[in-house]
């Protein structure tokens, strides 16, 4: 993934290492490329003006100018706002309180929330030793409760029952007191996603989050998107508190600027990103090994 980037940056890295010599007009240069290959990975223009600008300033402070060697000392500038902009560390899963704690998913249909909702239990359970149980609050799809049985069963996770006719609110409530009653730790809550943002579906996820209050609001985003990824970041940043971002299919032909963009746009930090069908494939977000992997 984020190849596009990769090659266009490895480039201008390769020629700045071997820089024996930093001037303003190869650092201008450097610019220039920087910008150009964030732009093609399509990250937001807004995100691309602000890190150019926190290179610049970095990039022509003493410590880099005055460095054995400014061409390496440069790479590590890029490197280290590469990091910053998508978070700086690692963002864990906030798990503190009364258990269970409750984890609503958001997202658009298809951006892989039942998957990751797999994901998460599996990792959960085998990772963090929790008693996991998930619910579908979609009830609009009785294929997507199906398919969240599926996942359930695949994961090791408890899957509370849901039914079309039933109300989001009142589904999600009774599995919180089922969790509840069976001293369980974890409750991931599945919703209903559109392919398209609508207001009743924000409206509906907004009841939803009000009324089972969770402690973790996860977004969820495919990251092959591009920029809807973020105009769809935006809408759902507006309108519930998010925690946290899980950036899927990362394994896909994905240019990746979502990565950088998603984070600037929500201000909520990715906390893991997906990779592939099998629920295995999630991963703990590390803005800095990100950052690595851009740079090549
Ligand atoms: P939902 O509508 O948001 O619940 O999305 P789903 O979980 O049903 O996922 C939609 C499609 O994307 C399914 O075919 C998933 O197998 C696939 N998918 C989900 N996450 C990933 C991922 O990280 N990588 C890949 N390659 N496919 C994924």
């Amino acid at each position: 993934m984020l190849d596009n980037l990769t090659n266009r940056l490895a480039h201008v890295v390769k020629t700045l290492r071997g820089q024996a010599r930093l001037t303003e007009e190869n650092i201008a240069e450097m610019l220039r490329e920087v910008r150009m290959a964030l732009l093609e990975a399509d990250v937001a223009l807004p995100v691309v003006k602000d890190l150019i600008a926190r290179i610049k300033e970095k990039a022509l402070g003493q410590e880099v100018i005055a460095s054995l060697s400014p061409g390496q000392a440069l790479v590590g500038v890029v490197q280290q706002q590469l990091t910053e902009i998508m978070g700086g560390s690692q963002s864990a899963l906030n798990l503190a309180t009364q258990p269970p704690a409750v984890i609503l998913m958001a997202g658009l249909q298809g951006a892989g929330k039942t998957t990751t909702v797999g994901k998460l239990a599996k990792y959960l359970k085998e990772k963090q030793r929790k008693k996991v149980l998930v619910v579908s609050c979609d009830v609009y799809r009785p294929a997507a409760i199906a398919q969240l049985q599926t996942v359930a069963g695949q994961a090791g996770a408890e899957f509370f029952p849901s039914e079309i006719s039933q109300k989001p609110v009142d589904i999600a409530l009774a599995a919180i007191d089922f969790a509840k009653r069976h001293y369980l730790d974890v409750l991931l809550v599945d919703t209903a996603g559109r392919l398209t943002i609508d207001e009743q579906m924000m409206l509906e996820i907004q009841q939803l989050h009000a009324a089972i209050k969770p402690i973790e609001t996860l977004f969820i985003v495919d990251a092959m998107a591009g920029q809807d990824a973020v105009n769809t970041a935006r809408a759902f940043n507006e309108a519930l508190p998010l925690t946290g971002v899980v950036l899927t299919k990362l394994d896909g032909d994905s240019r990746g600027g979502a990565a950088l963009s998603v984070r600037h746009v929500t201000g909520a930090p990715i906390k893991f990103t997906g990779v592939g069908e099998k629920l295995s494939g999630l991963d703990e977000f590390h803005p800095d090994r990100m950052a690595s992997r851009i740079l090549g």
